[in-house]
């Protein structure tokens, strides 16, 4: 059985290169907005030595406009720029297929648990819904490491340490490894994989489309956790 081991370190290494690189391209685009304020001749009571955007501005300060300026242009311009960029990740998803390995169908992983699920769904969440209404629970791991030894032992290796994981089977699988209810696969199946960081078995057919795009994936990412950042310290 292959060691994901050093899988998982390579990729928390690169997320983690991606993530400061992509803290100081953020940070420049922010400082380019930072407005020409002339503090000595302020008369407004203020104990901020060095103005930073993180700072806590009193009212009427010009450096507040700074901050609101930032949060549009950070939800507004830049999540625009992210959506084109992911845009073009799922367009070159276009150049690979799935090449009918069935382990997809054989072994999904949810960090929820099938009451959780059935919850999401009555909620509105059309993943939860068309997720719950095909795959049923494994009674155990040991049964879910059985049938799919390599691409869970993926799974567990990579997924967060920290986080429960659940796992199903898709109840409309064939004996022939092939859909019984191909026609009618719900959308989850025909998008499938619906993120570009989605951990796939080895054998899949677009495994070679996430490698390729890993890096510009790993970047968006990055960038949307900073923007959360951002939004939550000065939204
Ligand atoms: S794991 Fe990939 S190749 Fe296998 S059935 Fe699913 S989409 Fe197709
Ligand atoms: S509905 Fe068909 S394609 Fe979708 S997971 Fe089940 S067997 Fe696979």
């Amino acid at each position: 059985m292959q060691d994901y081991g050093s899988e998982s370190e390579r990729m928390e290494a690169l997320y983690k290169k991606i993530y400061i690189e992509s803290a100081k391209i953020i940070r420049n685009e922010v400082d380019k907005l930072k407005p020409d304020v002339n503090c000595r001749a302020c008369t407004i009571p203020c104990d901020i030595q060095k103005p930073d955007i993180f700072s806590v501005f009193p009212p009427k300060c010009p450096y507040n406009n700074w901050q609101i300026k930032v949060i549009s242009y950070l939800t507004n311009d830049y999540k625009s720029k992210l959506r084109v960029s992911k845009k073009s990740i799922m367009e070159k998803k276009k150049d690979y297929s799935c090449n009918k390995c069935g382990n997809c169908c054989k072994l999904a992983v949810s960090e929820f648990n099938p009451m959780q699920l059935k919850q999401r769904a009555l909620r509105g969440d059309k993943y939860a819904k068309e997720f719950s209404a095909i795959y049923v629970p494994y009674e155990s791991e040991e049964m879910a490491e059985a049938i799919c030894p390599d691409f869970y032992n993926k799974l567990k290796e990579l997924m967060n340490p920290n986080e429960r994981l659940y796992f199903y089977y898709c109840s409309k699988l064939g004996a022939d490894d092939l859909c019984s209810d191909y026609e009618n696969r719900p959308d989850i199946c025909k998008d499938f994989p619906l993120t570009a960081l989605k951990i796939l078995p080895d054998c899949c057919g677009y495994q070679p489309w996430h490698e390729s795009v890993e890096k510009l994936a790993m970047s968006i990412k990055a960038r949307e956790d900073l923007i959360a950042f951002y939004k939550n310290k000065i939204g």
